[in-house]
Order: C-alpha cells, then structure tokens, then sequence
C-alpha cells in the first residue's frame, strides 16, 4: 500500500531524488552511529570520574558529643572531613563553618588540577580532648596534599557550650598583656623542647613575637595548664609537626580573665578526675586480665598462648581491627577475652594518646599491634619522607603508650608501591577478607561476610571503630572456634617477630 502510493507520486526526478535521500540517510546513520560511540565514552569517562561517598557518625568518649565523617573520593581526588555533632546547633554551624574554609580552599586546588596528576587529598580528622557542659575543646590533625606538596594541619577549636561561641585564646585574657608572657614562655622552654637537633632560634624568635596571630591556639591540659599550639613550621621545621608548650595557668594569673576561666575550668576539674578515674578501672581490669592469663596457663591450658601456636598443623586464622583506638575498641577486646583467643590491632597514631588506656589493654592481654600510620594518609600520595614519618611517628607513640614498637604496617587503604615497602622496611600486612563494615553498619551482614570468607590461613580486616562490628564480632569468635579455627595474632600466623620481619607484603599464605 505505501509501495503502491510512493509510485504512483513519482515526480521526474524521483529516482536521482530517491538516491540522494539514501545517501543522507547513510551520513545520517554514520553521524549517529559516532555520537552513540562519543556518548558512550563520555558516560564510561564519567563513571570514572563519579566522585563515591560515604558519611558515618563516630562517637567519641563522650556521650553527648559524636562527629559526622564524610569521606569522598574518585580518581581525582579524596577527600575525609569530620565534622562535630554536639546538643548545640550553634555550636556546630560554627565548627562546619570553620572547617568548610579548609574544604572549600580544597575544592577550588582540585577543580584546577592538572588531569592525570597524583590525587590530591585532604584529610580533617577530629578529636575531643575535653567536653563539659560549658565548654568543649576540639583538635584537628590533618594532612593537606596538594600537586605532590603535603603539609600537616593543626587546628584547635574551643567553644563555649551555652552560646555556641568559639573561645579564641585572647579571650582568657584580660588584655594583650598575656603575648608578652606566653612570647617569654614559649622563648624559654622551646629549646629544651625541640632538643639541641631541632632548636633553630632565628625560626623560635620569628615564630613567637608577641602577637595576637602567633598565639590563637591553645589546648587545654589539666585544670592548671594550657599548651600553647604552634603550627608545623611555626617555631620548627615543619617536619617537626605541631609543637606544643605547656603554661602553668599560675604563671599567666595577673593576665587572665577570670569569668572566662572560671567558666572552663571548673567543669574541667570534674572531667579530669572522672578521666583519670577511668584510667585507673582500665588499668586495674588490665592488671586483673593479665593475672587471669597468667593463671589459666596450667598444662591443661586448651587454647596456646600469643607466640605459640604451630599455624602450619594448626587451622589458623588472624582477626585485624583497623583505624582504633576507637568505640569499638574495648568491646571487641572483651569478646576476645572471653573466648581466650587474640587478634591483632592496627593503630592510628594520632589516636593512640587519646585512647592510651585501650592501647595499653590491648598489650597487656596479649594481642598484637600494627602500625596503620599516623593519619591514615595513603603513604604512595606522599613524598618517601613524609611516609616514613608517617611510620615513624606511630611506633614511637605506641612505644610510648606500652614501651613496644610495633614491627609490621598495615598500609591505608592497601596501598603501597616498590619503594614505599623498602623505604619504610618493615612488613606491610594485607588481607583476604574485607566484609566491608565500614560501609554496611549492620552486625548481621559483617558476621555473614566474615564466615563467609573464612578460610584456613586468612587474614580478616575488620574496623574497631564500629559498635556494629564489635557485636558482629561477639558471635564470629565463638563460630570460629566452633569450625575448629584458632584465632591468632599476625605474629602467629605469618611467623614474624621483631628479629624476623622481612619488607614484603603478606595477604594469604596457602
Ligand atoms: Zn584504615
């Protein structure tokens, strides 16, 4: 019928007009044919690019106050912010206000980025080194990575919890008569600080001439002290990281505003003793843990000590808690005491002095601790200095937390190349299985994944920051020994030790 009636209108010229539409409709076809292929590879290069992202709530040791971690990252870029939660919106505002500057500055760095670069990385993590109810004191340590130059962050934020306020040094003071005395302070005890190594006194004098910019942060230490904050390469080399001297409030007396400190401090009293307190039940529970061991190591003794086990007859497998101390930290360590096994810990230095006491239990019941660097910064996104620092940092705060430096790394986010492993030296322990919970905060799936990937000789990454994990952990421990596994430290299953912990990578031994 169409045939029929496009015949009967033929005009002359229709057949060379007929030819002439063939040949359109093939450019045509070609045409769209090139811009599905352009499309396609543009959606694809989009998928790459897309940028992932994940926000978690972190609480902290204490109740009222909790941090919303963002992290965000693709090819381009990452980028791991933690913000504050706290029962003042105010108070909140300010802080994300205060810490969106550093973001947004990141943002516009990554949106000049030359395409194929390293990945730029800004990492803001949080902490709360004291909370009352009129006064709360955030500290930030960071890493800023930019076009392959890092620089370390510093920021110390103390707010008034009634109005939401940040509390700026100056205003503890009555006047600016305190820059001339913490100037004299700082000049006085930066040597025996910085040691005869690192004290330059051209950088000392610069850094601490009595201004109000030179003297913005402090922290506070105990309800008598406050440590004046120095930025890295403030009044050191930056390598130095973040300096810090403590002044005795008595020797600033005349200068201080007294309704400002009298606000802070009292409450801090109250905080630092039920710290202290608590301090001294963890250890005591250590103490009594270590006597129990000690105890139960009769010949009959089921289950061999951390050191002990053969792992070539045994059926072996290794439980590793990343990222803590954290709030999942001492749960997951009562799951492991209760069922006489260990596992290992591998620790985040810049949280290590803020959860000592969870270090410090760790140690002392037996299980294993790994370097997981000093702020989790991916050590091959780093000058080979900066890594070892990285490194360096942690065993020396987790020697200073239990007189041992650790001797293997675990590397963040699994990443490592050729000459960070033989710059660093030590070994870099990987993992089998990854039940992924940090992403899925739910027991259930983190149990079921574990199982799942359990095998003879695995290794398991897991995270203590996690309540969700540490319940899952509650029923894999005893499901394990059920199927006749024996959970050892990575020590145990690897057969390294301090004498013997080659610079390769280790994931599954078959
Ligand atoms: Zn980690």
């Amino acid at each position: 019928m169409n045939h029929e009636k496009s015949t009967t209108h033929l005009h002359p010229h229709d057949t060379e007009s007929s030819k002439h539409s063939r040949r359109v409709t093939i450019i045509l076809a070609v045409i769209l044919c090139l811009l599905i292929a352009g499309l396609s590879v543009l959606i694809v290069n989009k998928e790459e690019r897309k940028v992932r992202e994940q926000t978690t709530t972190q609480s902290t040791q204490f109740k009222d106050v909790a941090f919303d971690s963002t992290v965000e990252w693709n090819d381009e870029y990452r980028l791991h912010v933690m913000y504050p939660i706290t029962n003042q919106g105010q108070l909140d505002k300010t802080a994300r206000a205060s810490i969106d500057e550093y973001v947004q500055s990141f943002r516009e760095a990554v949106a000049t980025k030359p395409k194929g670069s390293k990945p730029y990385e800004l990492n803001m993590l949080g902490s709360v080194n004291y909370a009352s109810k009129t006064a709360i004191n955030f500290m930030y340590t960071g890493t800023w990575l930019i076009d392959g130059h890092k620089s370390n962050l510093a920021v110390n934020m103390l707010f008034d919890r009634t109005n939401g306020k940040e509390i700026r040094t100056s205003d503890l003071f009555k006047d600016s008569a305190y820059l001339q005395t913490a100037s004299d302070t700082a000049r006085k005890e930066l040597p025996g600080i910085l040691g005869s190594l690192n004290y330059n006194k051209t950088l000392v004098e610069n850094g601490t001439t009595p201004t109000t910019a030179h003297f913005d942060q402090f922290e506070i230490i105990d309800n008598k002290s406050i440590n004046l904050v120095f930025e890295p390469g403030q009044v050191a080399n930056v390598s130095q990281g973040v300096i810090k001297v403590p002044v005795p409030l008595d020797s600033l007396n005349s200068d201080l505003n007294d309704a400002v400190v009298g606000e802070i401090f009292p409450a801090y009293v109250a905080q630092v003793e039920a710290a202290a307190k608590a301090q001294a039940e963890a250890a005591a529970a250590a103490k009594k843990a270590a006597e129990e061991a000690k105890a139960k190591k009769s010949p009959s003794a089921s289950l061999p000590a951390n050191g002990n086990t053969d792992c070539t007859k045994a059926k072996c497998i290794a439980l590793t808690f990343d990222d803590g101390p954290g709030p999942g930290t001492a749960s997951i360590l009562d799951t492991l005491k209760a069922n006489n096994v260990h596992g290992t810990f591998m620790v985040v230095g810049s949280r290590v002095a803020a959860g000592t006491s969870l270090v410090q239990r760790e140690h002392a019941e037996g299980h294993d601790i790994g370097n997981h660097t000093w702020d989790h910064g991916d050590l091959t996104n780093m000058s080979i200095a900066d890594a070892q620092s990285e490194v360096d940092r942690t065993n020396q705060a987790v020697a200073n937390a239990v007189g041992k430096r650790p001797y293997f790394v675990r590397p963040p986010y699994g990443a490592y190349n050729a000459s960070v492993l033989s710059a660093i030296g030590m070994p870099f322990i990987l993992w089998d299985v990854d039940p992924d919970d940090w992403k899925d905060r739910d027991a259930d799936i983190v149990y079921q994944r574990v199982m799942a990937g359990a095998k003879p000789g695995a290794i398991i990454l897991s995270h203590d920051l996690y309540p969700t994990t540490a319940a899952a952990y509650q029923r894999i421990v005893p499901d394990l020994i059920k199927q006749g596994y024996t959970l050892v430290t990575i020590s145990d299953l690897l057969d390294i030790s301090p004498s013997n912990a080659p610079a390769r990578t280790f994931s599954h031994q078959p």
